[in-house]
């Protein structure tokens, strides 16, 4: 049977990772929608392309150009727009697998509504886990969805985990280690961080990804988001996750058990990898990357993380113990603050204490329902708006 799937967050680095998957397998799979937020013009090329069903457009000031766009093209594909469109595309019947691929919290309820309409959901999205948490492991149960991770990490992990009844277990496990690659700043001073530019913040040396995880992961929060996700998805104490600095980017993460065996899951640092992986799951799909040639590799190096240099991590790991709203609140500080420095507003040192002040002003509440993770959201946006501009002021 040939499954639908539906891409949110198409145009995005993992979006257009997905669909060169999809594209290599058009007797398995057929794409029923597509959704972006302000790129018309990618959206139409990928509609013209793969033609799905809708097409989703964020910002209502471009979808006249491309209905346009698509009637010259002779595209049977409906535009919808907004958050009614993206709700539409994560429950559409004909979509049997959900790529959650939007960055951030504006993922959230889509990732929650293809989780609660039963789908096979692939999780590049992990702000919506480390944001909703139990809400959304919850809707997965309830409503017989799946859940796999495409974070590459996660998807390591779950490679080297042993099948369960409802998914993976972690029977006989004593500790995951998650690796990191320590960003584009691994070798730079400390006291030369302050000046460091959005430019160089996003010129990640080993994976070509979107703005905001490029600059998450020169902070190290991205690790500290992780952690979060990693110890909701394998239900393991975030004690028992490790965070390790591999700088070469091959070891995607290793599941340490009792009897001293180590797993590992090894590959050329290449998100087609884990997409595939996902797709096909329990069955193996050619992803277009090749194998390791491990006469090539050279030496593989794994070192301590300097949690002094980058502060994110241990405010991910406080968020994580403090629990409640506080991953959402972490989360909402940390999007506000990374587009505050890709706007020139904080500068790169600036990031982590605005995170550390809104955790401290806003607290944790316990979480009952989603309500409470918005309401959390909202308020932390707010207090950390402030933070920023009292920050810009004092740097100015
Ligand atoms: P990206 O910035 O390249 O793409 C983001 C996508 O989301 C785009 O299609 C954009 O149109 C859409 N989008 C952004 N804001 C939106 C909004 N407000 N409403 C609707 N749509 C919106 O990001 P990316 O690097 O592809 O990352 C996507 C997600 O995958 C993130 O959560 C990230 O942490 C995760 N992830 C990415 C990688 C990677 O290699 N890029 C690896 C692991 C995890
Ligand atoms: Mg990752």
């Amino acid at each position: 049977m040939i499954k639908g799937i539906a891409i949110l967050g198409s145009t995005g680095s993992i979006g257009v990772s997905t669909l060169d998957v999809v594209a290599r397998h058009p007797d398995q799979f057929r794409v029923v929608a597509l959704t972006a937020r302000s790129r018309w013009q990618a959206l139409l090329a990928q509609c013209i392309q793969f033609r799905p069903e809708i097409a989703v457009i964020g910002d209502t000031s471009v979808a006249q150009a491309l209905m346009r766009g698509l009637r010259e093209a002779k595209c049977p594909t409906e535009v919808l727009v907004g958050n009614a469109g993206l709700d539409a595309a994560a429950t559409l019947p004909s979509a049997h697998i959900v790529m959650a691929a939007i960055v951030g919290a504006a993922g959230l309820l889509s990732t929650l509504a293809a989780a609660r309409a039963g789908r096979r959901v692939l999780l590049a999205n992990k702000e919506a886990l480390v944001m909703a948490g139990h809400l959304l492991l919850d809707a997965v149960a309830a409503h017989g969805a799946e859940l796999l991770p495409i974070d590459s990490e996660h998807n390591a992990i779950f490679q080297c985990l042993p099948a369960g009844p409802t998914g993976r277990t972690t029977r006989g496990v004593h500790r995951i280690w998650l690796t990191a690659s320590g960003g584009p700043f691994l070798r730079v001073p400390a006291d030369q961080l302050a000046a460091v530019t959005p430019e160089q913040a996003c010129a990640h040396p080993r994976w070509a990804m979107g703005q905001k995880i490029s600059v998450d992961s020169a902070t190290l929060m991205n690790k500290g988001l992780e952690l979060i996700e990693a110890s909701l998805l394998f239900a393991m104490p975030v004690t028992a996750i490790e965070v390790v600095v591999h700088p070469q980017s091959i070891v995607h993460s290793l599941v340490q058990y009792v009897d001293g065996s180590t797993l590992a899951q090894l590959g050329h640092p290449d998100m087609r990898i884990p997409i595939a992986h996902a797709l096909g799951f329990p069955d193996r799909l050619l992803s277009g990357v090749a194998s390791l040639d491990l006469l090539k590799l050279g030496a593989l190096q794994f070192e301590a993380p300097d949690r002094i240099k980058f502060p994110c991590l241990g405010l991910a790991e406080e968020a994580a113990r403090c629990g409640g709203t506080s991953p959402a609140v972490l989360n909402a500080a940390n999007e506000v603050a990374v587009a505050a420095f890709l706007a020139g507003r904080v500068n790169f040192t600036g990031i982590a204490p605005v995170i550390s002040e809104v955790l401290e002003r806003v607290g944790s509440r316990a979480v009952h329902s989603i309500e409470d993770v918005l309401e959390a959201d909202n308020v932390a946006r707010q207090v950390a708006h402030e933070r920023v501009v009292v920050r810009g002021s004092r740097s100015a």
